[in-house]
């Protein structure tokens, strides 16, 4: 089985987001950029897969301008085999990045795809529905434990009131959580050999897909800055305040 992990580069982590002076979005100028902390996960889920014998090959593929090549490079030096690159400088929405996917889906006619649940950028947890629905394939969604078996998968999923177990039939589309691994540091020895893997190069006009935007962005904000907290002796006079000056009780 061949499983196919879109990963997206986005503004690492641990870097304080700054809003453009004329609030049209947020400044990437010279910014740290990494790969989605979840399709970090689905890679390394995807490459335990495949090392425990679940899977033939592992291709990751990324929409998004020619430095995601290097989002593609981490991927390769964590342990997938091939890489696609479907190059714009266009910012693409999960519709247009699900269609892409359908159609490399469409020709590599993968068992699994492990999909991140949300990019960190967009926040959207969109992208992994819409493709399922377009394929018309089952999904799992918020995955914190994926179990493969002949032609199914075994999927526990973070629902609100604690984890849901579900049957999906494969070829399916498989969302990660937080708690499904830690995804592992690529060796240095490693990054060398990714260097050398293959990377194919596509244009989203290769797959038919306009990824002109649909949305518009009206404004971009800074989120309102909190009040210092006070540490209180009692849970008295918890309740008084709670009662008095916050007013919720
Ligand atoms: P979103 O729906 O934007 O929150 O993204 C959810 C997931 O879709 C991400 O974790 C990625 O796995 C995938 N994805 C979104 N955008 C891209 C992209 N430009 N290239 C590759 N994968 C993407």
């Amino acid at each position: 089985m061949k499983i196919l992990v879109p990963v997206k580069r986005v503004i690492d982590s641990n870097v304080k987001v700054r809003v453009l002076a004329d609030g049209s979005g947020v400044d990437l100028g010279g910014v740290k950029m990494s790969m989605n902390p979840f399709d970090e996960i689905s890679v390394e889920e995807a490459i335990r897969i495949k090392e425990g014998g679940g899977a033939h090959e592992v291709v990751v593929v990324s929409i998004g301008p020619a430095k995601a090549e290097e989002t593609l490079r981490t991927a390769l030096a964590m342990g997938a085999d091939r890489a696609i690159l479907v190059e714009t400088e266009d910012h693409v929405e999960p519709l247009a990045v699900a269609k892409i996917v359908k159609a490399i889906a469409e020709a590599e006619q993968p068992g699994l795809i492990i999909v991140g649940k949300q990019a960190i950028d967009d926040d959207s947890n969109q992208t992994g529905q819409m493709l399922a629905a377009l394929l018309g394939w089952p999904q799992g969604t918020f995955a914190s434990a994926i179990e493969l078996s002949s032609d199914k998968a075994r999927i526990a999923r973070e629902v609100d009131g604690g984890l849901q177990t579900i049957d999906i039939k494969l070829p399916a589309v498989v969302t990660t959580d937080l708690r499904l691994n830690e995804p592992r540091y690529a060796s240095l020895p490693n990054i060398m050999k990714a260097k050398k893997k293959p990377l194919d190069k596509k244009s989203p006009a290769d797959f038919g897909v306009d990824t002109a935007a649909r949305l518009k962005v009206l404004k971009t904000e800074e989120p309102s800055g909190r009040k210092a907290g006070i540490k209180v002796k009692s849970v008295a006079e918890l309740v008084e305040k709670l009662k008095t000056e916050a007013g919720v009780l």
